[in-house]
């Protein structure tokens, strides 16, 4: 049985407490959804961090706090830090990768969101993507759109990326991309002309996560992608009680498509972290 990663986006850009309360904020709060989400079978976390009025520090003692959490209570678990940020500095994006996250996430283009345009320019791409080479972190490249996926392939030929990153297509945003299988798989055919060795997931936003997480599934995706950050329900009238919920989900339909769910040390080997620091 192939083993799938369950990488768990705890929390998100959006301010969705108050439409859940179940959404982790603090640095406590986020360490303790993430174990919870560990314990039930997530083998990454991606992480946001927000500077609420609770607390003074900057991201970068914000990420700091958060990924020495998990890897105190989540022994092998995969650190992804988000570069994203709906409206954020782009100074601030990449100012934490100095920690040196086992991964980081990377958009290689600009797309339009529900109320903003996400803009990710050449240079400031290739910036990140120096940066990440650099420290050492594996880039998860972010596809909003299928020029993303060529944006990706200039930085495999530009040197500032290996030829085997791992790719998430992101469905269902507002103004972006819907969420619709026959893209996926033009999506997915074109990764596989242009960048065959790519391991790659597909997200799927809010009432779109468990269809899209079926169709990747269906199409023998390296990892999965859940949690808060993308979806709050579980069903159109029931929250969900916290990330740990949404990942138990995400096992279950994984076995139903005759998978399982993948280690921490099968994860960090499925995407090509293994000869990464052990904590
Ligand atoms: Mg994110």
């Amino acid at each position: 049985m192939n083993p799938v990663v369950v990488a768990v986006a705890i929390t998100g850009s959006v301010p969705r407490k108050k439409d859940n309360p179940a959404v982790p904020i603090t640095a406590a709060e986020q360490i303790e959804s993430t174990h919870q989400a560990y314990e039930a079978g997530a083998s990454l976390v991606h992480i946001h961090v927000r500077n609420g009025d609770e607390s003074p520090s900057s991201d970068a003692e914000r990420f700091a706090a958060v990924q020495a959490g998990v890897v105190r209570h989540c022994p092998g678990m995969i650190v992804q830090f988000s570069t994203g940020g709906r409206g954020r500095d782009p100074a601030q994006r990449g100012s934490s990768l100095y920690l040196k996250p086992d991964m980081a996430s990377l958009s290689t283009g600009s797309v339009n969101f529900p109320t903003i345009v996400y803009e990710n320019h050449t240079f400031f791409v290739r910036d990140l993507a120096a940066k990440m080479r650099d420290n050492g972190i594996r880039p998860e490249i972010e596809v909003f759109d299928l020029l993303h996926l060529h944006g990706a392939l200039r930085l495999v030929e530009a040197g500032l990326l290996d030829d085997h990153p791992h790719v998430q297509f992101v469905m269902g945003v507002e103004n972006a991309l819907p969420a619709d299988e026959h893209l996926l798989d033009l999506l997915l055919g074109e990764l596989r002309r242009i960048l065959p060795k790519a391991t790659w997931t597909a997200a799927g936003i809010g009432r779109y996560q468990a269809p899209v997480m079926e169709w990747a599934l269906q199409r023998e995706a390296n990892a999965v992608r859940t949690g808060l950050e993308d979806n709050i329900r579980v069903t159109k009238e029931r929250l969900a009680r916290n990330n740990a919920e949404l990942v138990e989900i995400a096992g279950d339909m994984i076995a139903r498509q005759g998978r399982r769910v993948a280690t921490c040390d099968e994860a960090r080997k499925i995407l090509d972290l293994s000869g990464r620091r052990a904590v």
